[in-house]
């Protein structure tokens, strides 16, 4: 997952990484309010998950909060590298002395995570690489050992920075080494990583993607799903991870790796999930009340498939929810449960008096077919 560049930054924030002053705003008056708070002076950014925003005009400087609205309301009517824009940072803007590069990137053919560090930033790594070749620097970083603060000193100084900026600079680097192991990173740069004129230095940009596959593991300090439909504001309220998708079989499990497989299934049968819901290991009546209902809102779904895993979980409970739900739904689609652990007798015995199909297989193959009968028999 790719994040903004506000979220980068909120994530760069919470983990000692210094960013510019700013606010994220949807229109043109919020974006006054902005400029405002920030005494006028400020850089308005178009916030799209493409890089090169700046030579495709989506980032404007303005000097007094008077100029926002107008400047606010052309970017966000700008279409950017075929992204419409919805948002925009409105920051401080910033006296630049010098435009640095640094960014850390897996290197896929060996496994190990490359530092890059260029003294000239501000344009592409690629650029700078091809053009100035020795004004690169690479130190390979293997995740499993990874260099302490004093290694990564000597290493930013052969940028030629010494005295307090060179601290300044490692700290960034040791901090967004830091970042980018703990949070499973693919990408972190930084570029520009600006020093201003009164010695400081920010990180004027920020590029971050988050491998999803590890997304389970950490616990971020960004919303990802800010810009998320209502469906999935209403899963964060509920407490649960909803992620909508384009096709029409709702699907409900209690574990992450259980939906995943789940989804895969549907598909090798020709069907595809209108969702992923991931309930954890929270379940109550409510709970499974309010995700059942929430599924069944998105009006594509023609097929709902629930998968539980009792553990720690009163799926028993879960069970007298899901018929609550089901029963209040007119119409209903075809639902199929399958539920396992501890109490799944009464769980089933719940479901099934309550007119659900219950599928007391281990495999959830069984519930897809049992899913796609009832679908094929509702439909005639
Ligand atoms: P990108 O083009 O999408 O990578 O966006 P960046 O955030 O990297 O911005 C591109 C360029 O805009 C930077 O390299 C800076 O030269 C310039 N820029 C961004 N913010 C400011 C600012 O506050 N003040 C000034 N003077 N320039 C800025
Ligand atoms: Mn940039």
């Amino acid at each position: 997952m790719k994040l903004l560049e506000y979220q980068g930054k909120q994530l760069f924030e919470a983990n000692g990484i210094k960013v510019p002053r700013g606010q994220v705003v949807a229109s043109a008056e919020e974006a006054r309010t902005a400029a405002e708070a920030l005494g006028g002076n400020a850089v308005l950014k178009v916030q799209v998950p493409v890089g090169g925003r700046g030579k495709a005009g989506g980032i404007k400087l303005i000097d007094s909060a008077d100029e926002a609205p107008l400047v606010a309301e052309k970017l966000l009517n700008m279409e950017i590298k075929g992204f419409s824009v919805e948002k925009l940072l409105v920051e401080e803007k910033m006296d630049i002395a010098k435009e640095i590069y640094l960014g850390l990137i897996v290197d896929t053919d060996t496994g190990n995570i490359v530092m890059l560090f260029s003294p000239e930033g501000g344009m592409d790594i690629e650029q700078v690489a091809e053009e100035k070749p020795e004004k690169v620097f690479r130190l390979v970083i293997d995740p499993t050992s990874p260099p302490p603060f004093y290694r990564l000193r000597p290493f930013i100084r052969q940028g030629g920075f010494s005295g307090k900026l060179l601290n300044e600079l490692t700290q960034f680097a040791y901090n967004l080494l830091r970042l980018f192991l703990e949070r499973d990173l693919l990408v972190g740069e930084i570029n520009p990583l600006i020093v201003l004129r009164d010695g400081r230095v920010v990180a004027g940009d920020s590029k971050v993607e988050v491998d999803d596959n590890a997304l389970f593991r950490h616990q971020f300090e960004v919303n990802f799903w800010e810009d998320s439909d209502e469906l999935e504001k209403e899963a964060r309220e509920i407490g649960v991870t909803y992620v909508k998708l384009d096709g029409n079989i709702g699907v409900i499990a209690s574990g992450a790796g259980l939906g995943m497989g789940t989804m895969d299934l549907l598909e090798e049968v020709g069907l595809a999930p209108a969702n992923f819901l991931e309930t954890g290991g929270g379940i109550t009546e409510e709970l499974m009340y309010k995700a059942t209902k929430l599924v069944c809102k998105n009006e594509k779904v023609s097929g709902l498939i629930i998968n539980l895993y009792g553990g720690v979980n009163p799926i028993e409970k879960g069970a007298k929810g899901i018929v609550r739900a089901i029963k209040e739904l007119n119409p209903a689609p075809p639902v199929v449960v399958k539920a396992l652990g501890n109490k799944q007798e009464e769980c089933w015995e719940t479901l099934r008096s309550g007119g659900i199909t219950v599928v007391n297989s281990v495999r959830t193959e069984a519930a897809v077919e049992r899913l796609v009968e009832l679908m094929a028999t509702q439909k005639q």
